[in-house]
């Protein structure tokens, strides 16, 4: 069976004889790396899985909290321009007028 080579040996043995160009008459070869790499990223979206299971609440709230505080932006109207700026900005968005 094909299936059964192992292709991990037989590359490494053809890189060490300079002969790696033969793996591409192999098909079965690019299979097994397709297969290789998909269970490897498998494996990382266990893992990431896991991780979100563990700190998904905290970021949650957080998202929650500055959502809130988006709506609430306080602004100020400009002295010069008497537009309407967000506070935390120390000049005025439009005029460049500064902020009291
Ligand atoms: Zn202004």
């Amino acid at each position: 069976m094909i299936g059964d080579i192992d292709w991990e040996a037989f590359a490494a043995h053809l890189r060490a004889e300079g002969e790696e160009h033969i793996l591409e008459q192999y098909p079965e070869y690019a299979e097994y790396l397709k297969r290789k790499n998909t269970e490897e990223r498998k494996v990382e979206r266990r893992l990431d899985a896991k991780d979100n299971a563990s700190s998904d609440p905290a970021p949650l709230r957080e998202r929650i909290v500055e959502k809130v505080i988006e709506r609430q932006v306080i602004v100020m109207r400009c002295a010069y321009c008497k537009a309407l700026t967000p506070v935390d900005l120390r000049e005025c968005q439009f005029c460049g007028g500064p902020l009291s």
